[in-house]
């Protein structure tokens, strides 16, 4: 047999269609912590995590260039074929940035030691979803900036394929190897420390021969050795239906991404994470079912959202039912304000520390404040030397448009600014992570008293944050609202949005009368006798708003027999009282990590406790305009100088 006898042989294009996920079967993801204590395993996974974002970057700047080249092609896109002519040739595809990325790895014989063409191509369709949503515009027209160049400490997640789910053994890239009972026998007394690397079982199956403990591989080719990462699990009695639910069925297991998240105290300062998706449903305890399932849908409730407190109040939806009326007032006492003004001022420190280490490092990018500078002249003209600053407090050195002579990025930073600057992003983090939880479980315990029907009236949360900062990061009124939207959800409900305008909740009456009041007036007090505090009676009026269409807060009106059924609710059973004492929601919250300005509910009552709300309440620390100099940008600083009543408006 000579070499030309040889016919190169290849599979030729698949004949059967392709395995493709419904659109709506669920899917949820689990984090994985894995062991990267091994200093040869820890540098793989760094090169990888290198590797990639040259990559990505290199992409990137294509994707960038190409599409620059598009918009200057006037000419040859003006005809009617002209913009899908122009993709061609400027290589304005899914397949030609793909290839792009397949000749990086080619050519570059460093890439090919770290990752493989399929995580290649896999990258390249990332980066083309951002060129896509620049070329195409959405429903409704809008259309993404070009895309832009990220940069290392953005670049944490390197997506993996999906597993194959009609070939058995098929799984590129990331894949997960050996199971939960394995993990169980091996390490059954506690979490290990440290969890030694396990070897890749000899013969031709490799991998998937393997049957110890749950493990992350990357398995290598050519050059490229076995990237092995020993999965570590949390040892908690509470956490093992969780993990079964994830991990105990290897048929619903879909794909892997490696993440990792910067942290100071993980040695190289990052920790490194798999996430799996599983092509199930997510995990919910028994006790949250059970609650979920009791949660009442004959009532109908309203919530009042404002910037310190959240009013919830509701009754049955049938308006021949009698009494009924439940109101709970969620609301930031002044131990966690005090807690809330630590952590500020914690992180206010760290960020001055920040700006003296830059400002140290990089002394020629600074110019002296005006106090340095009056010392400098007077020793210049008593004939002293020139004194070294260290540290110049002045304004960045900057063209006469304002813009640095040198980039931030530039700059030199010391190791010390990269520790504590990792710490605030943890610090960070930790909060946001601490108020999610928190704002989860109060919209459950909403949800379980009040039942998943719910109204809120539609605001502009952004304008609110612009007004008042610091006041609505420690409620974040809008995470409570998009938790409680959620929670409705899967309780089978609807939280609906009613527009303010066709509304006005908070100047109406159940009696039927309508009058405005103060922002700062936090009674409301009505001719019929009617006295209760202003947002729990906001919140009722709005158990009566009916929309015609749900998706529209436009549509929403007051429904007269609703209202009617609501005053009578009030007149006959002597609930007049429960306008101005409300119940709080009771419930033991999450635990919360240390150091996290996290708001929770009140605590202290119980269901049947009420809360005395003194009705001559003036207006919360929160809700005064401020009186210091505004800050934020001049839009804000506009609307808050020039017209009070957007105020009102805003929180009405
Ligand atoms: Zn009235």
């Amino acid at each position: 047999m000579t070499d030309t006898d040889v016919v190169r042989r290849s599979r030729g294009k698949s004949k059967q269609k392709n395995w493709r996920r419904a659109k709506d079967a669920p899917t949820a993801v689990i984090r994985l912590e894995v062991d990267t204590t091994d200093p040869v395993t820890r540098r793989q996974v760094e090169k990888l995590f290198g590797a990639t974002w040259q990559l990505r970057r290199a992409l990137q700047r294509q994707a960038g260039t190409r599409v620059d080249a598009y918009w200057a092609a006037g000419r040859l896109r003006s005809s009617e074929d002209g913009p899908k002519l122009a993709r061609e040739r400027f290589g304005l595809s899914r397949s030609s940035l793909e290839q792009a990325a397949a000749g990086h790895v080619d050519r570059s014989g460093w890439l090919g030691r770290h990752l493989t063409k399929a995580l290649a191509m896999h990258l390249a369709d990332e980066v083309w979803e951002t060129v896509d949503r620049h070329l195409f515009a959405d429903k409704i027209g809008n259309r993404h900036g070009r895309p832009r160049v990220g940069t290392w400490w953005a670049s944490t997640r390197i997506p993996g394929r999906a597993r194959s789910h009609t070939k058995p053994n098929t799984w590129e890239t990331f894949r997960l190897v050996g199971s939960l009972d394995a993990y169980r026998t091996t390490f059954p007394a506690q979490r290990p420390s440290r969890i030694p690397v396990p070897a890749r079982p000899p013969g031709l199956r490799g991998w998937w021969d393997y049957d110890g403990p749950l493990t992350v591989v990357f398995p290598g080719a050519g050059p490229r050795p076995d990237l092995v990462l020993p999965v570590r699990l949390p040892h908690g009695p509470a956490k093992q239906s969780r993990l079964q639910h994830f991990l105990g069925r290897p048929q619903v297991w879909h794909k892997i991404d490696l993440v990792r998240v910067e942290d100071p105290k993980a040695p190289g300062g990052w920790r490194y994470y798999a996430h799996l998706m599983i092509l199930d449903h997510g995990w919910t305890s028994p006790s949250v079912r059970e609650q979920r399932v009791a949660a009442p849908r004959d009532r109908v409730g309203g919530v009042d959202g404002n910037v310190s407190n959240l009013a919830v109040a509701s009754m049955p939806a049938d308006p021949t039912a009698p009494g009924g009326l439940h109101t709970s007032m969620v609301a930031v006492d002044d131990v966690q304000r005090a807690a809330a003004e630590q952590v500020r001022l914690t992180a206010r420190r760290r960020q001055r520390a920040l700006d003296r280490s830059r400002r140290n490092s990089n002394p020629g990018q600074y110019e002296l404040s005006k106090r340095q500078q009056k010392r400098a002249t007077r020793r210049a003209d008593a004939g002293l030397l020139v004194r070294q600053v260290p540290t110049p407090l002045g304004p960045r050195v900057a063209n006469a448009a304002g813009i640095p002579k040198q980039a931030y990025r530039r700059d030199r930073l010391s190791a010390a600014y990269r520790r504590r600057r990792a710490e605030h992003a943890a610090a960070g983090r930790s909060g946001t992570q601490a108020k999610q939880a928190r704002a989860q479980h109060i919209a459950r315990t909403v949800v379980t008293e009040h039942g998943p029907n719910l109204v809120v009236e539609h605001t502009n949360i952004r304008a609110w944050a612009k007004l008042w900062g610091r006041g609505i990061a420690l409620f974040s009124p809008g995470m409570l609202i998009a938790a409680l939207k959620l929670e409705c959800a899967v309780a089978a409900g609807q939280l609906l949005r009613a527009g303010t305008t066709q509304t006005a909740l908070s100047q109406q009456c159940p009696c039927g009368v309508r009058a405005k009041k103060p922002l700062g007036q936090r009674t409301h007090r009505c001719g019929c006798g009617i006295v209760g505090d202003r947002d729990v009676v906001a919140a009722a009026m709005g158990a009566c708003v009916q929309l015609a269409d749900p998706d529209q807060p436009g549509t929403a009106r007051i429904n007269e027999t609703l209202r009617a059924a609501l005053a009578a609710r009030i007149a006959s059973t002597g609930l007049q009282e429960v306008l101005a004492r409300s119940t709080a929601t009771t419930g033991t919250p999450p635990r919360v990590p240390a150091g996290t300005a996290a708001p929770h509910q009140r605590r202290g009552a119980s269901a049947e406790q009420t809360r005395a709300v003194t009705t001559g309440r003036t207006a919360t620390p929160d809700e005064t305009p401020r009186k210091r100099r505004p800050r934020g940008n001049a839009r804000a600083r506009k609307l808050h100088a020039v017209d009070p009543g957007v105020e009102l408006r805003l929180n009405s």
